[in-house]
């Protein structure tokens, strides 16, 4: 059924997909069609059941269709699903965000991560009166113009330096660096320090496979954006209300000026966020002269699901996941051991990502020189054994509160059979 499913959507939706990343070409074969979710499990339109560990990319945190998720959201589509006028979820939600994140006072909704990006860098150049940004090599920021340059995720995966469509002038004022490089940052600064409006980063790179910060190095990134009168925009996409109550800048001690937010924000529905200190904020339309809006921005049903599973998310919940991907690395680090296949698992708290190679990864150049073939032989062994990865090695892997011990341990045991068919 996926195979014929594929087939039709090869013929009227490019590549089949409606996310380059879906179609499976980063390791071979023809991606699964998903008719349903629960809990920890997809079951595809052939009827296959898969223990997921994509997660929709990371907003089921707590699992697919949680039912007081579900409850919520369909009980705001009987209420009204669209108003265009403000309603009470969005104070609600943006009280929580502010509750929970330090130095964000005000926050406004989007409906996707990269429109948050966008929008978060539009107010950064706004404030500062500057046009530069800084960006990270295989940091991904959603396909906004100006962060189209060595993004990771499905370029990375695709193997395109760049897009084409994407102007000269688009992406002009965007200066990239190497992540984990001090030198770099510092010479983009000596360059052109009085330009810089801000730096925009991952806290935890996650879109190449799962590349942490070098110690000390987001402080000082912190430090020599305040040094120039820059700002310091952490995109918690991947990791905000994933890693902790407050994200990565909760977990890691972070100052940022700006803060984009997507993915576990929306409950798995379209909606994402950016906020920032006061004076920041205060410079977007109709406050101050930067516009920025959105038809649906801020969508009762999509507010009402991400309010719902954000309440949820409590400092169980988080213990909760750190320990299931604990038992989960370190199961599937003894079964590439055993099977002497050199791999190397790279965390930050409950987020990983699984390199084949037998060094650290710091960099894009590292993850791309991983070995990816193996990682495609990897996924399609796993997948056979009814285990759902990511279908590409520079993407990270996401469990969720509904995941059971029982699950991982499957899983690893599954590994364990595959590892030894990759050596
Ligand atoms: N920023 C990060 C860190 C992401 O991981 C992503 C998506 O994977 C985005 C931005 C873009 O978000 P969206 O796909 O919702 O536009």
């Amino acid at each position: 059924m996926s195979e014929s499913l594929f087939a039709r959507a090869e013929a009227v939706i490019p590549g089949g997909v409606n996310s380059p990343v879906r179609a499976f070409r980063g390791v071979g074969g023809t991606p699964r069609f998903m008719a349903k979710g629960e809990g920890p499990r997809v079951t595809d339109e052939d009827g296959r059941t898969y223990i997921d560990y994509v997660m929709s990319w990371g907003p089921l945190i707590l699992g697919h269709s949680h039912p007081d998720v579900v409850a919520a959201a369909i009980d705001a589509t009987r209420t009204g699903s669209s108003y265009g006028a403000p309603t009470r979820g969005e104070v609600e939600l943006a009280e929580e965000i502010v509750a929970r994140i330090p130095g964000v006072d005000q926050v406004r909704c989007v409906s996707s991560g990269t429109e948050a990006t966008m929008s978060a860098i539009r107010v950064g150049r706004g404030f500062t009166g500057r046009d530069k940004i800084i960006k990270f090599a295989g940091h991904y920021h959603g396909h906004g113009d100006a962060l189209l340059v060595e993004a990771g995720s499905g370029v990375a995966t695709l193997g395109l330096p760049n897009s084409p469509g994407v102007t000269a002038g688009a992406t002009g004022d965007t200066i990239v660096v190497p992540w984990n490089d001090r030198d770099a940052v510092t010479a983009a600064f000596e360059a052109h320090g009085d330009d810089i409006a801000l730096i925009i980063c991952e806290p935890v790179a996650a879109n190449m496979g799962v590349v942490p910060a070098a110690d000390g190095y987001h402080r000082f990134l912190r430090d020599i954006t305040r040094d120039h009168g820059a700002l310091l925009l952490v995109d918690e996409v991947m990791t905000g209300f994933r890693l902790a109550r407050g994200g990565a800048t909760e977990l890691l001690g972070l100052e940022p000026d700006l803060i984009a937010f997507g993915k576990v924000v929306g409950g798995g529905f379209p909606l994402a966020a950016f906020g920032g200190r006061r004076e920041i904020m205060s410079q977007l339309a109709p406050v101050g002269p930067v516009y920025q809006a959105g038809t649906l921005s801020g969508n009762p049903v999509a507010v009402a699901a991400g309010l719902t599973q954000l309440r949820l998310l409590d400092a169980d919940a988080y213990a909760r996941l750190d320990a299931l991907a604990d038992r989960l690395i370190d199961g599937l680090a003894e079964a590439f051991s055993d099977a002497g296949v050199p791999a190397c698992i790279q965390r930050v708290g409950n987020l990983f990502g699984l390199f084949f190679t037998d060094t650290a990864v710091t960099d894009y150049e590292g993850a791309r020189a991983a070995d990816h073939d193996r990682y495609g032989r990897f996924f399609h062994g796993m997948l056979a054994e009814g285990h759902y990865l990511p279908p590409s090695g520079y993407e990270a892997m996401f469990v969720s509160t509904a995941h059971t011990e029982d699950d991982i341990d499957a899983t690893v045991a599954a590994a364990a059979r595959v590892a030894a068919t990759l050596a």
